[in-house]
């Protein structure tokens, strides 16, 4: 047989639901931030929807590019793959995609494939500074640095891919660490956060 509530156990419930709906609607409103996702992931939709946090991506990757992304980042992000530059780069082995179990990774064209774009962040890249630093024009294996007449790396957007390669090798967060500096000379922003760099 069913029971009224009373009238305590009615506020509790709608009380519990208003707070339910409070969070829900903040959750919906606060904005997520744009992270790097392994190459098959950049529909943001699409991977998030089917992204079971299942770290095998991150375990099979030769690189070590992968790791999490953390709730600072959003509840909805928490324990996502997320590529860091710092650790990795990407070689578009396929590996990540191979084994993910949901398609959150999707196949994906290596010749057309963009994770990110990488910026020259001005106040902190050696080139801008005192010049002679080419490490990242060396290094990008795609030929999308060039260095315009001052001897400041620009980033050919049509090139770069965002492998990554260039901020994992840029010696700008060592020189730079005794000074307080923690940031490289070149870093890989999301396309949507496209920096000025990048010609
Ligand atoms: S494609 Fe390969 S190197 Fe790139 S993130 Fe996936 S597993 Fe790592
Ligand atoms: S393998 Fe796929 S489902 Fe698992 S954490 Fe990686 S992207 Fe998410
Ligand atoms: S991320 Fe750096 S190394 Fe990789 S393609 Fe772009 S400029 Fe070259």
């Amino acid at each position: 047989m069913l029971t009224c509530p009373t009238r305590r156990t009615f506020l509790k419930m709608t009380g519990g639901a208003a707070v339910l709906l409070g969070l829900g609607g903040a959750l919906t409103v606060l904005p997520r931030k744009a992270l790097l996702r392994p190459p098959g992931g950049q529909d943001e939709a699409a991977f998030i929807s089917r992204c079971l946090r299942c770290d095998r991506c991150r375990s099979v990757c030769p690189t070590a590019v992968i790791g999490l992304a953390h709730l600072s980042d959003s509840i909805l992000d928490a324990r996502t793959p997320v590529m860091k530059f710092h650790l990795g780069y990407c070689n578009f082995c396929n590996k990540c995609v191979e084994v993910c179990p949901t398609q959150a990774l999707k196949p994906f064209d290596s010749k057309t494939v963009k994770i990110g774009l990488a910026t020259v962040q001005k106040d902190t890249c050696i080139a801008w500074d005192s010049r002679g630093c080419m490490v990242c024009l060396n290094a990008c294996p795609y030929h999308a640095i060039t260095l315009d007449g001052q001897g400041h790396p620009r980033v050919d957007s049509h090139k770069c891919n965002g492998c990554g390669l260039c901020e994992k090798v840029c010696p700008a967060l060592v020189m730079r660490s005794y000074i307080g500096g923690n940031v490289r000379g070149i870093v890989v922003t999301p396309i949507s956060r496209k920096g000025d760099d990048s010609v």
